[in-house]
């Protein structure tokens, strides 16, 4: 079965191909132009970004939005983790990250992702979050964004960025809202 992807970035496209390898994923053509992201909550994210590939395409996309809530921000950066920082790379939102953070003994944060299913027959949600800390120093290589800093309480001592792919899979927000992928294909009636 085949399904668009309305996302660009190539981290998020390469953990939903592996989580879920029995879809065909197409990235959402260029020509397209960047899907609109201007809600205040990850579900109204993903519900505009997959609405806009679907109409653009006539057929079902798939979009995922997600991010990091810290405590002791207030939840933020929220649905602004791609663009937490003025420069928006991931090297500058982690090191803002840190310096925000200096000097806080609450780190406590976690990384929650919505993915939504829309299509010529509704619009189908599913959520999942990953509940960890943030460390005081960037640690290991794989991952992407905030992964060097981030400590997910299921692997003691061990940032996301320092966990096998598959690791980081069975404990991710995106591999928990991914594990309901089958309820909303069947929802949508894509599949049985
Ligand atoms: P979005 O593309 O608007 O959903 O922004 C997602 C942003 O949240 C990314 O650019 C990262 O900064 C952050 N993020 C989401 N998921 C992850 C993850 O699995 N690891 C690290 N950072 C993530």
């Amino acid at each position: 079965m085949r399904l668009v992807l309305a996302s660009r970035n190539a981290h998020k496209i390469e953990e939903l191909r592996r989580i879920a390898p029995d879809i065909d994923w197409v990235a959402m053509p260029d020509e397209l132009g960047d899907p609109p992201e201007t809600g205040s909550s990850f579900e109204d994210n993903a519900r505009q970004k997959a609405r806009f590939v679907a109409a653009a395409l006539g057929g079902w996309a798939l979009a995922d939005d997600s991010g990091l809530e810290v405590d002791a921000l207030g939840g933020r950066p929220g649905v602004w983790s791609k663009r937490y920082s003025p420069e928006g790379t991931d090297g500058a939102n982690n090191a803002l990250l840190l310096r925000e953070l200096s000097n806080v003994a609450t780190r406590t944060a976690r990384y929650r992702c919505v993915i939504a299913l829309v299509g010529p027959g509704g619009e189908h949600v599913a959520a999942g979050a990953c509940e960890g800390r943030i460390g005081d120093a960037p640690r290991g290589t794989g991952g992407f964004g905030y992964d060097p800093l981030f400590l997910p309480e299921a692997s003691p001592g061990r940032t996301m960025a320092e966990l096998s792919p598959a690791e980081k899979d069975a404990v991710s927000h995106r591999g928990a809202a991914m594990a309901q992928l089958p309820l909303l294909l069947a929802a949508a009636g894509l599949r049985a």
